[in-house]
């Protein structure tokens, strides 16, 4: 019986090895990874001499198609397909109404996650999502077994912002996550620091950009952390904190991981790229939430990232355009930056080039480990029987990032100008080639949404 495809003559990235060996695909899956000679006929035979064959990067952390991107699922899928990235994680709101909100009333989770899925149905590659709890009304906790069950396993809390959560709803959720096993993901900032300092700089009139990082404390976040994972250690919940940007936040993680089990973390590109010096060059377009932190907490996602405490490298990709960054003072500014088409090239270039890290390292935290953590069992590896989700990456092509590649509705990029070793040839979803040498091919609407398990921390 042939295969549909045998991707032929290149170096499979594992999360473990670096090997020469051909990849056969058949129904959309990895069918064989071995010798050329050990390989069936192939429909179709793809040259990888001098490329990569690694794992699609899983970005567990996206903005698409809400109040906080302007792409829609086809323009953010494309900069995705473009950028390695096979399968992302988006947010399905709980609607609420205030001044952030896109929603005209509130509603529920489940309705949440049927609106984004019909959103979704446009995406080049597949996609699943966290249900974002954004109030404080018990009626949901009943509606999180009905979301685990409708394949949504992990649920998003906010410490921050009008749809942040206090500590104790927060911990009567994660009481009922641990009943069900389930992941909760949390954005932790003390927003009662976060919000004075704020307000102190609006009365001042330091609108400066220099002066935005300093009103979102590095110790604003490790403090929100250490109440959020403490309640989640308390109560039994698996905790998976996002965006990890400092070193003081990241030792809270270390702190609470001694059990080995139940506590993941993320840190997002930037935060492994970028200093604060990015304010005084590019004003508000790098603005973010937690902001990019200091040389020092650089060295410590790094760190941690290589010890295991942090788990996962993200985008947090959220698509603006320049016309809601350039305004006068940067809390008129829209917060976030687009990033899933530039991530893996970018992360590459700083993680292996530049500070010796080997390749299945890229693989363990883009790939391996975000499929792992949260419960997407037929991806993140090139394991016979799973999806084959594969990127063909040249390690050695050297380009310069401009905005004017994007795919995204965005129409900046943080990393404009620079010049990055490592470039992403050809893209597939399930078999599917989706972007070939920086051209997203075929048509919309062939990604599909991933009902994801609940994940398995013991391993
Ligand atoms: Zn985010």
């Amino acid at each position: 019986m042939p295969a549909d495809t045998v991707i032929s003559g290149g170096t499979v990235v594992t999360a473990t090895d670096t090997f020469e060996a051909d990849v056969a695909i058949d129904g959309g899956e990895i069918a064989a990874v071995g010798a050329p000679d050990s390989m069936p006929d192939a429909d179709e035979t793809v040259d990888a001499s001098g490329l990569l064959v690694m794992p699609g990067v899983i970005d567990p952390h996206v903005h698409v198609d809400d109040m906080f991107s302007i792409d829609t699922h086809e323009t953010a899928s494309a900069a995705a397909a473009l950028g390695g990235v096979t399968s992302y994680v988006d947010f399905a709101w709980q609607a609420w109404e205030g001044d952030l909100s896109i929603f005209d009333e509130a509603g529920t989770l489940l309705e949440g996650i049927e609106r984004k899925r019909e959103k979704a149905a446009d995406a080049h590659v597949d996609y699943a999502f966290h249900a974002a709890i954004t109030r404080e009304d018990p009626a949901v906790l009943d509606e999180l077994a009905d979301a685990v069950e409708a394949g949504v396993s992990s649920f998003k809390m906010f410490t921050a912002y009008e749809h942040g959560l206090s500590n104790g709803f927060m911990h009567r959720v994660m009481e009922e996550l641990a009943d069900l096993d389930a992941v909760g993901v949390y954005h932790t900032e003390d927003s009662t620091i976060t919000d004075m300092l704020t307000e102190r700089f609006q009365a001042e009139g330091k609108g400066d950009p220099t002066y935005y990082p300093k009103s979102r404390p590095d110790y604003a976040e490790a403090m929100a952390a250490e109440d959020a994972v403490r309640m989640a250690a308390e109560t039994g919940a698996k905790y998976y904190g996002i965006h990890t940007t400092s070193r003081k936040a990241a030792e809270v993680i270390d702190d609470f991981r001694d059990d080995g089990s139940q506590v993941r973390a993320e840190t997002c590109t930037h935060y492994t790229t970028l200093t604060d010096d990015v304010f005084e060059e590019m004003g508000n377009l790098p603005m973010i939430a937690p902001p990019i932190r200091k040389r020092d907490d650089v060295e410590a996602m790094f760190e941690y990232l290589s010890d295991g405490t942090l788990d996962v490298v993200s985008t947090d990709h959220c698509g603006y355009e320049r016309e809601s960054k350039e305004v006068e003072n940067w809390w008129d500014s829209t917060f976030g930056a687009n990033a899933l088409q530039t991530s893996l090239p970018v992360f590459h270039d700083e993680a292996v080039n530049e500070r010796g890290f080997s390749y299945p390292f890229v693989v363990r935290v883009m790939s391996r480990n975000p499929a792992r953590v949260f419960g997407m069992a037929g991806k993140g590896t090139l394991d016979p029987g799973t999806d084959a989700d594969v990127v063909l990456f040249d390690p050695d092509e050297t380009y310069t990032v401009t905005a004017d590649d994007n795919a995204s509705n965005a129409d900046f990029s943080i990393y404009e100008g620079r010049e990055v070793t490592g470039r992403v040839a050809k893209t597939f979803v399930r078999g599917e080639l989706v972007a070939d040498d920086g051209e997203v091919v075929g048509d919309a609407g062939r990604g599909e949404f991933v009902e994801r398990d609940l994940p398995d921390w013991s391993v």
